[in-house]
Order: structure tokens, then C-alpha cells, then sequence
């Protein structure tokens, strides 16, 4: 899968060589300047344009960065993995009856396929299939925000990871079509609490902060047939990690996916923030973070990087 591309008689992998190599990598990318940064809440259209990391965690523990790696940032729509894990674990099969796994081929918080569909969501990485899964946890977990953060807090070995309230409070005020869609599917008899508590689990989890380190870290196990490489704990069977790297790859970029899966060929996720995480089976992860967007809502910058890495090393999992 990996090339071992040899520069002066040593992999490309060696920390020192792959430093370099990330290093390139992101000054290429501070020359693209399309993209804008999100402003659909004031607290994420203040955030500065020029903030640029890149970073690799490895299997074997090994984490290499470049640029503000260690800035925290808004993870916004990355977390629809976190909620998904444990949807999964509780819900087992049954869940694949309330949200599908399809591309939707439409943008991420698109109304029209949902009144389609009679309130099934097309997947778990659009708005709709993401508050479904929230209905899910508030309505199975007696604390549903504790049951996300205590293990996001596990998965990346960092006990100070929070939620940045200001943006909980933003997402809140102009929620307006992330309601719609919920209260649609409530319609179909598709959510079963409380709307305005699955809503507020919803954009408190897109509140989440953490920095491209965490991110690398967090997501190991995915690249590691579900299993933690740090811990040695199995965060989900197998399967569970396949069927999730599954619905990366089709679903996690939006109505982007396609093109992805074409000149990248990795799982992966982006959010609103500027973050996209991409999950290298067998090898590792990529976190990439770059404010602005492009027109799909996926960090025109943090593409860039994710996609020059990948080919570089001959990543693509195709
Ligand atoms: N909070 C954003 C929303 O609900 C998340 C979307 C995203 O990151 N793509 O619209």
C-alpha cells in the first residue's frame, strides 16, 4: 500500500524525512487561495484564515506535524464519527433501519431528498443522518454528552478536551434549517425525543474543539481494524471499523465524496471548521485544518494537502 519512496538512502517515513516532506506540502498549500471561511455562525467567521496544520500519526506512535497542529479548533461535522461509534454499539443493526448508507449526492444539510425518503436520512455524515444519531444517544444514554466526551477525551489521551460554548450558543441561534430537518423527520415518526434536546446534543458536539493532533490520534484505531494502538483497547469490533471507513469513503465529504475517492482514495471527513481527517488502513491517520472553504463546505487548503500527501506516498487504499 505504502511506497517506501527513498530519499538519500532512507524512507520517506523516517520522522525526520516525512517533517520535510509535511513541510513542503503545506507551504504548496498557503498558495491556494480559493475558499472562504465559514460565516453561518459569528463565532466561526471570526476565526483567522491563515491558520494552517498538517499532521501524521502513525501506527506504531509515532506523530509528526507541521503548522498550528496544536491549535484548537471548532471540529464541527468531524464529530459525526464519535456520535456514529456510539450509535453503533448501541443500536447494532437496527440502526441501519432509521438512516441509510448511500450517498446522498447532495449538499450537507440538504432538505429536499429527506421529504423524499419519508425521513430516512441518506447517511450518518449529512446533518439529517447525524441528528438522527443524536436522537439515538439522547434517547439511549441517561448522559449522552458525557458518553461523547469522555470517550473522545480517551481516544485522544487528553482529559482537557471541551466544547466551546460560544459556538454551542451560535449554532443554537441560527439552527434554523438543522431544526427544519429535525422536526421533519420527527414528522415521519423518525425522531423519537424530544426535538429541541436532540438538536442541542446535535450542535453541542459540532462544538467540540480539538487540534489536528488530536484528531490523528483520536481516529488510530479506525486505521487499525478498530483497535487503539496506543492503549491496546478495541474501541470497535472490526467490522464496525470497516463499515465506518465504508461510509467515509462514499459519504464523508459530501457531495465531494466522488472526486475524493478519484484523486485521493482515502476514508474521510471533513467539517465546517476547516478540519478533515483521513484514515490510512494499516498505516495511520492524516489531519489536515485550513479555515476557508470551498463551495462543497470542505477546507480548499486542507484538500490540497490531504491529496499531494496521499499521491506522494501512494496512499490511496484503491
Ligand atoms: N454545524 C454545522 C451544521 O450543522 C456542521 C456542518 C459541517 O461541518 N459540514 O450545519
Amino acid at each position: 500500500m505504502t511506497q517506501d519512496v527513498i530519499s538519500g538512502g532512507q524512507s520517506i517515513h523516517a520522522p525526520d524525512n516525512l517533517k520535510t516532506l509535511l513541510q513542503t506540502i503545506l507551504q504548496q498549500a498557503l498558495t491556494v487561495n480559493d475558499g472562504k471561511v465559514a460565516d453561518y455562525i459569528p463565532a466561526l467567521a471570526e476565526v483567522k484564515s491563515d491558520y494552517c496544520a498538517l499532521t501524521v500519526a502513525t501506527l506504531d506512535g509515532q506523530v509528526t506535524s507541521v503548522g498550528d497542529a496544536t491549535a484548537t479548533f471548532s471540529i464541527q461535522s468531524i464529530s459525526k464519527i464519535f456520535g456514529l461509534m456510539l450509535a453503533m454499539e448501541r443500536m447494532s443493526d437496527s440502526l441501519w433501519e432509521r438512516v441509510q448508507m448511500e450517498p446522498s449526492g447532495q449538499p450537507f444539510n440538504s432538505i429536499v431528498q429527506l421529504e423524499w425518503e419519508r425521513g430516512i436520512p441518506r447517511n450518518p455524515m449529512i446533518n439529517a443522518g447525524a441528528i438522527l444519531v443524536s436522537d439515538v444517544l439522547v434517547s439511549h444514554y441517561s448522559a449522552s454528552k458525557s458518553a461523547v466526551l469522555s470517550m473522545v477525551r480517551g481516544l485522544c489521551n487528553r482529559d482537557t478536551v471541551c466544547v466551546d460554548s460560544r459556538v454551542h450558543e451560535s449554532e443554537k441561534d441560527h439552527g434554523a434549517r438543522n431544526a427544519a430537518l429535525a422536526y421533519l423527520m420527527k414528522s415521519f415518526g423518525n425522531i423519537e425525543s424530544d426535538v429541541e434536546e436532540v438538536l442541542d446534543h446535535y450542535f453541542w458536539q459540532c462544538a467540540l474543539t480539538m487540534s489536528t493532533e488530536d484528531l490523528a490520534r483520536s481516529f488510530a484505531f479506525l486505521a487499525n481494524r478498530g483497535k487503539c494502538p496506543r492503549s491496546g483497547n478495541q474501541i470497535t469490533s472490526h467490522r464496525d471499523a470497516q463499515r465506518i471507513n465504508a461510509l467515509l469513503s462514499t459519504s464523508g465529504m459530501y457531495d465531494q465524496s466522488g472526486q475524493f475517492a478519484f484523486t485521493v482514495g482515502l476514508p474521510a471527513k471533513s467539517g465546517v471548521g476547516g478540519g478533515i481527517v483521513a484514515i490510512v488502513p494499516d498505516y495511520g491517520v492524516i489531519a489536515a485544518w485550513s479555515p476557508p472553504l470551498n463551495s462543497f463546505g470542505n477546507s480548499a487548503r486542507g484538500m490540497a494537502m490531504i491529496r499531494n500527501l496521499a499521491n506522494q506516498l501512494g496512499l490511496s487504499v484503491y
